[in-house]
């Protein structure tokens, strides 16, 4: 296969001095490819293809509903060839099939969704003091956007970074993860199959260091929208100081979910599995801690156990499989790491916790692991292990539900099971966590913003707030009657 390329200026291209980097299939570790390996000079390049085409190009002025257009014709191409991006994450990432071919779908209706909201009103007018004057507000494109994307959601998460920032005008400078290359090379053969103009959009493939953080240093660069993990989000926020640029970070969580005594078992224990096994956990905003009402928790913790035991764990192009291997060696080792913490500070293992023998050793498979008795200050209760990983724990009241699963550094997301309607309400409004749900867990739309309160960083991605975080409020005031001020004394 000829290597992965960067898409710069309209074109497909080669990093300058040609080095390549392999990317695998997590499911056995072989090789599926090779990306072109860009360097910080590339990723200049990329940046001023994207700043000719921001400050010189017809991107930027493009009338909404043109712009659309090519959203909505991209959102088609991508439907007709969702058998294709589903194939190529699966194989890539490791996800199951099903999941990913949900992602392609997801992927298709992000480019709608936010192709609608470009020609929907945007400003606001306003009344002044001064009945001579009217003031009104526009949107305009923050200007180049540097997009730096995970592993996890090698399809979807350039999605959210690219169908807005277009919609309203941007030029992008798109980076994936270097593990997962693949599923980006396809979408930016559609992007240029629709035709936008030279420099509207790049593509560039490389490590995060030095790509990633070329681009969140660079004084050409307008805005950085992020989403990995937290230390990382850390630097790039240091590297934008030097401008001041724009930077919206979606990172990681430790995300609760709160289930009442009164919820029905069964939903209780399949939404417990859903929420941290689907994705293997490597989610965002996985439910990661798990805190049961003592009464339900004597009721279901052996069918959790037995259930997560039960889930078909192998490679995810097998229709069968519901969890697929984690995205790489080394982050399976990282995870297997953790569990191995978790039994020396003398947390109770209920399942899981040891790696494959069988014919999956050759992938980074790690099966669905839980723990319980987990003492508050061990590592797997306080950071992300972004793997399948439970951690549950007990309570007795409503207070004490809620100050456990707020004693954590993150805050991106959280649940509360009940069918208990106020409590339900009271609960989820205490939850400092920024996407948050009741009775479900997990779902995700277009249409409502996503983002976290403390750690998990800040700004919002998907609906309206995600178009936003995309422009610049301008104010425009205008003197219905101009006529001389008289300000200036010698002027008459
Ligand atoms: P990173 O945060 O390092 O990776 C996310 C993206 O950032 C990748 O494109 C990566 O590039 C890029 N990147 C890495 N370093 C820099 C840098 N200095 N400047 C700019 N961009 C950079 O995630 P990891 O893969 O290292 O995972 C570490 C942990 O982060 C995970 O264990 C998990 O806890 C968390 N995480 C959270 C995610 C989320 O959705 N919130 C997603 C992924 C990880 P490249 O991979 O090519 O080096």
């Amino acid at each position: 296969m000829e290597p992965l390329l960067n898409y710069v200026g309209g074109k497909f291209v080669p990093a300058r001095d040609e080095r390549t980097r392999e990317f695998l299939n997590p499911a056995d570790n072989s090789v599926l490819g090779l990306a072109t390996e860009s360097d910080a000079a590339d990723a200049a390049a990329a940046v001023a293809a994207a700043r000719a085409a921001f400050d010189e190009g017809p991107w930027p002025a493009t009338p909404p509903p043109e712009r659309a257009a090519r959203l909505f014709r991209l959102a088609d191409l991508i439907e007709a060839n969702a058998e294709e991006f589903s194939r190529r994450d699966t194989l890539n990432n490791g996800k199951p099939r099903r999941e990913a071919r949900f992602d392609a779908a997801d992927t298709a209706a992000c480019f709608r969704y936010y192709a609608g909201l470009a020609t929907k009103p945007h400003g606001q007018t306003f009344e002044l003091s001064d009945p001579n004057m009217t003031s009104m507000t526009v949107r305009e494109p923050v200007g180049v956007c540097g997009q730096i994307i995970p592993w996890n959601y090698p399809l979807l998460m350039a999605a959210w970074k690219l169908a807005p920032a277009l919609a309203a005008g941007n030029c992008c400078i798109l980076k994936p993860s270097e593990l997962t290359p693949w599923s980006a090379q396809l979408l930016f053969q559609l992007i240029d199959e629709v035709g936008f103009p030279p420099g509207a959009v790049q593509l560039l493939y490389g490590a995060g260091d030095p790509v990633g953080s070329a681009l969140a240093a660079s004084e050409r660069v307008d805005k950085i929208a992020f989403t990995g993990g937290t230390a990382t989000g850390r630097k790039i926020m240091q590297a934008a100081t030097g401008n001041l640029k724009r930077v919206t970070l979606e990172l990681g969580g430790k995300s609760p979910i709160v289930m009442f005594a009164d919820v029905d078992p069964d939903v209780a224990v399949e939404y417990a599995l859903f929420g941290i096994f689907a994705g293997q956990g490597e989610v965002c905003n996985a439910g990661s801690r798990l805190f049961l009402e003592r009464a339900l928790a004597d009721k279901i913790l052996p069918r959790l156990a037995a259930a997560a035991a039960k889930i078909a764990v192998g490679p995810g192009l097998d229709e069968t499989s519901e969890m697929g291997p984690l995205v790489s060696r080394a982050h399976q080792q990282k995870v297997l790491g953790y569990i191995a913490g978790g039994r020396e500070v003398g947390a109770t293992l209920l399942t899981g916790g040891e790696s494959y023998a069988d014919h999956r050793a050759a992938g980074n498979f790690v099966p669905p692991t839980i723990f319980t008795d987990v003492p508050p200050d061990a590592k797997i209760w306080r950071e992300e292990i972004f793997g399948p990983v439970l951690c549950v724990d007990t309570f007795e009241t409503e207070e004490e539900a809620i100050r456990k699963a707020n004693d954590t550094p993150y805050g991106l997301a959280g649940a509360v099971f009940t069918k208990d309607g106020s409590r339900a309400q009271r609960v989820i409004r205490r939850l400092r966590a920024g996407v948050t749900w009741i009775n479900t867990f997990h779902f995700t739309f277009n249409e409502v913003p996503w983002g976290g309160f403390k750690m998990s960083g800040f700004g919002r991605e998907l609906g309206p707030h995600g178009y936003d975080a995309y422009t610049e409020v301008k104010q425009i005031t205008t003197h219905l009657a101009p006529a001389p001020l008289g300000w200036f004394r010698h002027l008459g």
